[in-house]
């Protein structure tokens, strides 16, 4: 493990990364000795680097803490019901790395801790009086950090109370700690592999994200008929590039992850040095979509502000609305009439 105390005898540090050092901000440096394996050290623009190790810019107050409004949101102390079918659930503010893109940084290492049986149990109640809730997403946080004991707890309250609800396992650990998923902890995932069907959410944001070991973590889920799907964000000097989102979506398909969203990041403090201009995003989403799939193709998506919830960000091929016709662009730029 890396941490702010032994990071300079593992990495030459450059001058903004020193100065971060010097005035940190309130999120942790945290790696794993395998994320950190991942970074190639002779290069200060590393993208796994720009991901874990903070830089001065970070230390800028700027921006929202929780641009969301997740606070607004919760119904329990750990529980958010902001879109009236799913619920989010922060099991832990820990994880096994900090992403420096963290966009739940109000919460995410402060030293919460995991959940309570307590905290569980009030979820859960909410849960049972609030029937129109069909998906829960299990995140934090990252939750694979809790403790074996306390995830078959919570696992086992919410299949006794709702075993209709489909669980969404939130986990960036299968990238940073594949470790992690070993058999005795997969034991317990397929104990409670009934009812509403499992589903894996992963992030990995970058191709060298997906080696032998994290794509073998991922196929322990889906080996048991879990299926996986990818949440990348956009981020500047790490895959604000087709070429490398191409290549992304490639091997997560590959791999049998579907590749399900790409975010912008969000207006968070500290984030705004890795945040990618919306314009520039949509010109990346304009191109990948010629390059992808329909299947490898994941959707660009903003959280907006002010707890405006999520929408997708897509080229308008729809230009003119006329009376009997509308007006296409293709995306080669062609013009199509199209009767209504
Ligand atoms: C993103 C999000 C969800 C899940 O939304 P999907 O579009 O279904 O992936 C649920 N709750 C909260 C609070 C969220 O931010
Ligand atoms: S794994 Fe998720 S919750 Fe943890 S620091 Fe990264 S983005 Fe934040």
């Amino acid at each position: 493990m890396i941490t702010r105390d032994t990071i300079e005898e593992k990495l030459s540090l450059t001058e903004g990364e020193k100065k971060w050092l010097a005035n940190p901000s309130s999120l942790p440096l945290l790696v794993s000795d395998f994320f950190f394996s991942l970074i190639d050290k002779d290069d200060p623009e590393d993208p796994i680097r720009r991901q874990v190790i903070p830089q001065e810019l970070e230390s800028k107050v700027e921006d929202f803490l929780d641009p969301l409004m997740e606070v607004s949101y919760s119904v329990t102390e750990r529980l958010i019901h902001h879109y009236t079918n799913r619920c989010a659930l922060l099991t832990t503010d820990r994880c096994f790395t900090y992403c420096r893109h963290c966009f739940r940084r109000r919460f995410t290492g402060t030293s919460t801790g995991q959940i309570s049986q307590e905290q569980i149990i009030e979820a859960v109640d909410y849960l049972k009086a609030h029937k129109e809730v069909k998906e829960l997403l299990l995140t934090g946080g990252d939750l694979f950090t809790l403790s074996n004991d306390r995830l078959e707890f919570l696992f086992r309250s919410l299949r006794e109370a709702r075993e209709d609800i489909i669980p969404r396992l939130c986990t960036r650990a299968v990238a940073t700690y594949p470790e992690r998923f070993d058999d005795e902890l997969m034991a317990i995932v397929k104990r409670y592999s009934y009812g509403a069907p499992f589903v894996l959410m992963t992030q990995f944001n970058h191709p060298r994200e997906l080696n032998e070991k994290s794509i073998n973590a991922v196929s322990r889920f889906i080996d048991m008929g879990i299926p996986a799907y990818n949440q990348s964000v956009l981020l500047k000097g790490v895959n604000d590039n087709v070429d490398v989102l191409e290549e992304l979506s490639n091997k997560l398909m590959y791999n049998r992850i579907k590749p399900y969203y790409l975010f912008q990041g969000d207006q968070v403090c500290g984030t705004k040095h890795l945040r990618v201009d919306i314009v520039k995003g949509l010109e990346i989403e304009k191109e990948l979509r010629k390059r992808l799939s329909g299947l490898t193709m994941p959707q660009y998506t903003a959280d907006l502000p002010q707890g405006g919830g999520k929408v997708i960000l897509t080229e308008n091929y729809l230009k003119e609305v006329h009376e009997d016709h509308v007006v296409f662009e293709t995306p080669d730029g062609e013009i199509r009439k199209y009767p209504r």
